[in-house]
Parts: structure tokens; sequence; C-alpha cells
């Protein structure tokens, strides 16, 4: 099966983001980008399932700037076949994503296809959804696991509580959560063969989609301030402490 894996080039999770002056948004000059967390564990599991010998071609999709091409080359490096840029310096959001990818789809005709639950930059969690509601296909979100089999392929989901699993017929969107798998570092010699690996880069407006905001950001701010914490020296303090607070009544 032919599986499509959409990674997002966002602000690397290890970097405190810093909010604009002027509150319009967060502040990306000069920080360390990285792919979407995520979509590295949707790239891991559709090596496994290449490894496995069910998938047998992956092509990596990304939407955004030039340079979201080096996140498609780590795509690459990892272990996918072949990369697809749809290059744009706008802020694309999420149902301009989805329109791209339903139509990269018709043009690919996955399978499946694998996306991060959500971007840890808009913390959206709503592309996937949107994508399988444009191209009619069934999904199985937040997923832990993932096991085609024939012409259909069962998803365990994490849902508050416990799990579900549903078991969806193919072609499927299939969004990844935290414990779906570890994904893997690419190795030195893996970074060097994906630079000769395909990339193919294709405008928003080859497929006809109009990526026009239909979202206005009204202000960005950062989170207040933890109030430092007190030492009490018994139960008794504390609860006092908890009552002059009317914490308890
Ligand atoms: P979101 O709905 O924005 O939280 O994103 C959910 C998932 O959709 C991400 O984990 C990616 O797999 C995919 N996605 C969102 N935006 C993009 C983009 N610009 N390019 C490629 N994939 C994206």
């Amino acid at each position: 099966m032919k599986l499509l894996v959409a990674v997002k080039r966002v602000i690397d999770y290890n970097v405190k983001p810093r909010v604009k002056m002027d509150g319009s948004g967060v502040d990306l000059a000069n920080v360390k980008m990285s792919m979407n967390p995520f979509d590295e564990i949707a790239v891991e599991e559709a090596i496994r399932l290449k490894e496995k010998g069910v998938a047998t071609e992956i092509v990596a999709v990304s939407i955004g700037p030039a340079k979201a091409q080096e996140t498609l080359r780590t795509a690459l490096a990892m272990g996918a076949d072949r990369a697809i840029l749809v290059q744009t310096d706008e802020e694309v959001e999420p149902l301009a994503v989805a329109k791209i990818l339903a139509k990269v789809a018709d043009e690919e005709q996955p399978q499946m296809i694998v996306l991060g639950k959500q971007a840890i930059d808009d913390d959206n969690n709503a592309t996937g959804q949107m994508l399988a509601a444009l191209l009619g296909w069934p999904q199985g979100t937040f997923a832990s696991k993932v096991d085609p089999g024939g012409d259909r392929v069962k998803v365990t989901r994490e849902v508050d509580g416990g799990l579900e699993t549903v078991d969806l017929k193919l072609p499927a969107v299939v969004t990844t959560d935290l414990r779906l798998n570890e994904p893997r570092y690419a190795s030195l010699p893996n970074i060097m063969k994906a630079k000769s690996k395909p990339l193919a880069t294709k405008s928003p407006s080859d497929f006809g989609v109009d990526t026009a905001r239909r979202l206005e950001t009204l202000k960005v701010s950062e989170p207040s301030k933890r109030q430092a914490g007190i030492k009490v020296g018994s139960v008794d303090e504390l609860i006092d402490k908890l009552r002059e607070t009317g914490v308890v009544g």
C-alpha cells in the first residue's frame, strides 16, 4: 500500500516561545525549527509498515516555506521514499492544508494518509479530521496502534479514560498520538542518501486551493507567571493557610 505522510515545520519543542512585542504572534526570528513531534511519529509508523512489507511507498508532504525542505529531507533520511513541498510563505490554516492534502491524495491515490494529531505551534488538532471529511474517508484519530490487514485497518485510539479500537475500510486517514511509537534518528549515511531522493516543489495554486486566511488572530500573550510557593511547618499551618486563602471553607 502507498502511504502519504504530512509533516509540518514548527518551532522546536525544546525552545521556549517568545511573544512578539506587539502581541501579534510568536517571534520566529533566529529560532530553531524542527519537524512537528507527532509527525515524526507518523513518519516512523509509515517506515515500520514498510519494513513489515505492508507499505510499498511512503510520500512525505509539507506545506510551508522553502525551508520546509529541510523537514522533508529529515523525513527522507528517516526512510520516506520521496517528498512533495507545497511552497508558500503565507501562514496556512488547517482547512487550506486539508484542501491541499486532499488534492495531493487525488493525484497520488494513497491507501492511508498519516498525520500528527496536532501541530505543536497552533495546537489546532483539526487538519486530519478536516481531510477525512473532505475526502469522505473514515478516520482513526489519536492512534496508539495501527494494524492494517487486507482492505482494512484497525486503529486503537487514545480516548478519555481508556482505549477504543475502530476498524476502518481503506483508504483511511490516521492521526498519531504520543504512545504509537518512538521515532528513530536518521543515521548519517541515510542523511547523505536523502539528499538524492526526489523532492518535488509545487504551489497551492497548482492545486487550485485558495489559502486566504479565514481566522484572525486578535492577540497573543504570554501565560501568566506562576506565583512563588510558600513552605509551611505543619499540617495545622497548611490548613490555616488554605482557610485564609479561601481554598477550603
Ligand atoms: P493541526 O491540525 O494544525 O494541529 O495539525 C495536525 C497535523 O496536520 C500535523 O501534525 C501535520 O501532520 C498536519 N499538518 C498541519 N499543517 C501542516 C502543514 N503546513 N504541512 C504539512 N502537514 C501539516
